[in-house]
């Protein structure tokens, strides 16, 4: 088993891949990317997804929607740090024709990306729509839907919560990022959402909350119960809600909290600190950036 020395190393280099792509394009999300190194670290570097780097198609995978598409940034970078993606087209992120857009795009990553998005309020319906077909083409495989706290000001949100609540998806599992920011505030300034796990356990969810940046509780909370196995989560046949609670921009205490952070660049001098302020992680190496490219900001 991964322990979780290396599990935060690789969060902490999620964290600076995502700060460097984000800065060398000049535009896009850094803060919500950081503050979800660990669950990304977690899930596929943690042995809870089903998956195979090798056969990103592979039809009893996992599925993955990324409901708030603008976090996208260390997810590509998880997916090149476990196989999915070569390392240097990280420094492609948000250029124009590259594979990795600032909002995922399915028809640039077909087998991986399952649904484009960015459009809040939309992935958990589409969650809905491939467990339904999981479940009737009887296969085991579970459906991961992640979103932001603020996009649970979305309608469409309590709308596919209802329907998985209803039809009793135990195969879906929805991980909530719960920072209390959204794009120009506190989410509890401005329609607060709490008590996000009470509200989903009526509506026939089991829900619990996790520290979303302490890697064994993560792992504990999403992993199977060792003595039951794959049996133990869907035994009560509902869906499973998971609020994690973390911070915006973790890891560089200037920025945490912060809801300027939910759609500013760093500038090259902001990143170089923020790198040194993270420190290196254990076992792992920047990805190279090619000179010339972009706008040329570094690092
Ligand atoms: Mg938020």
């Amino acid at each position: 088993m991964t322990s979780a020395v290396e599990l935060q190393s690789l969060a902490t280099q999620l964290r600076r891949d995502a700060i460097r792509m984000v800065t060398h394009a000049g535009s896009g999300h850094v803060g919500g990317a950081m503050g979800a190194a660990e669950l990304f670290a977690v899930l596929y570097g943690g042995g809870i997804l089903r998956h195979r780097p090798s056969e990103p198609d592979w039809s009893e995978r996992d599925r993955v929607v990324l409901s708030n598409g603008h976090i996208c940034a260390s997810w590509y970078a998880v997916l090149a740090r476990t196989g999915y993606l070569p390392l240097e087209e990280l420094e492609t992120h948000r250029r124009f024709g590259s594979r990795l857009q600032g909002h995922p795009a399915r028809a640039k990553l077909p087998g991986l990306v399952e649904t484009s998005s960015g459009p809040l309020g939309q992935g958990p319906s589409v969650a809905n729509g491939l467990a339904m077909a999981l479940r009737m083409n009887g296969s085991d495989a579970r459906v991961y839907c992640i979103l932001g706290d603020g996009e649970l000001a979305e309608g469409q949100v309590w709308e596919a919560a209802m329907t998985a609540g209803h039809h009793r998806l135990g195969n879906t599992v929805y991980l909530i990022l719960a920072n209390d920011v959204q794009i120009d505030g506190r989410v509890s300034d401005v329609k607060t959402q709490e008590p996000i796990d009470r509200r989903f356990a009526s509506f026939g969810w089991e829900a619990q909350r996790v520290h979303g940046h302490d890697v064994d509780a993560l792992r504990a909370a999403l992993g199977d119960d060792p003595d039951e196995g794959d049996a133990s989560r869907e035994a009560t046949g509902k869906p499973q809600c998971f609020v994690l609670e973390v911070e915006m921009a973790r890891g560089v205490v200037a920025w945490e909290g912060l809801a300027k952070w939910h759609g500013t660049k760093p500038s090259p001098k902001e990143a170089a600190a923020a790198l040194e302020e993270i420190g290196e992680a254990l076992g792992y190496e920047d990805f190279p950036i090619v000179a010339g490219n972009n706008n040329g900001a570094r690092p």
